[in-house]
């Protein structure tokens, strides 16, 4: 009855330290998963990239536009100097000012619109930007906390696993193994606990025989059902 006791606190000692362990694990597996802010970071960079090629496109248009105002400067100068009287040559001269105009317009069109468009995406990058700040701010917090209870769990670990070492030093080697290969079996419960007549394990009756061997049984006995040591306290 003694060893089924050890046994018994023996079950209660490694199924806390399976649970600490599992919960570290637990922990250490979501510290690491930082793929929401790593997405949302790559999207900031991708709508910061689009900007600047955007921006870099919208400054070609514009050195297009300067040159193209210089050549209507240029053909004006020449039209309104009066010193062009030749009919075909002034009309040449006219066509060419009227295609610059019109050059001019579409440049100054795609400006627009791209400005327009650079406005839409330097919103978008704002948003963005304002998003992955909300979101380190509170992976911050959760990854505090998630330190701090994986501190506790670490700071607790030793000292179950070294009264763990003193009560196996207490139960003989073959009820020992017995209990290891039960727990393995059993889902890590080898002992069960007798209440009101039932096992805990199975939850079934147990016949009277067999209670009463479990009563008195100097080593440990078996539940028929479910094949957990049974234990009375
Ligand atoms: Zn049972």
């Amino acid at each position: 009855m003694i060893s089924t006791k050890q046994l018994f606190e023996l079950q209660s000692l490694d199924l806390s330290i399976e649970g600490l362990r599992k919960s570290i694990q637990g922990i250490e597996a979501r510290l690491a998963d930082n793929q929401a802010i790593l997405a949302i970071q790559a999207q900031l960079e991708e709508k910061r990239r689009e900007l600047q090629s955007l921006k870099r496109a919208q400054r070609d248009v514009e050195l297009e536009l300067a040159t193209i105002e210089d050549k209507i400067q240029q053909v004006d100068g020449r039209l309104y100097s009066g010193r062009v009287g030749n009919p075909k040559e002034l009309m040449g001269l006219q066509e060419e000012a009227t295609a610059h105009k019109a050059s001019k317009q579409r440049c100054e069109e795609r400006i627009l619109q791209m400005m327009g468009e650079g406005e839409e995406k330097e919103r978008q990058a704002k948003d963005t930007e304002a998003r992955l700040k909300g979101m380190q701010t509170q992976w911050e917090q959760t990854r505090r906390e998630l330190e701090s209870e994986r501190r506790q769990a670490l700071e607790a670990l030793p000292s179950l696993e070294g009264r763990r070492s003193v009560l196996v030093t207490q139960v003989s080697p073959e009820e020992l193994k017995v209990y290891e290969s039960l727990r393995a079996s059993k889902g890590g419960a080898a002992i069960a606990k007798v209440e009101r007549g039932m096992c805990t394990g199975c939850r079934m009756t147990l016949p009277v025989y067999e209670l009463q061997r479990a009563r008195t049984a100097k080593g440990p006995v078996f539940c028929s059902t479910c094949g957990r040591i049974l234990y009375l306290s």
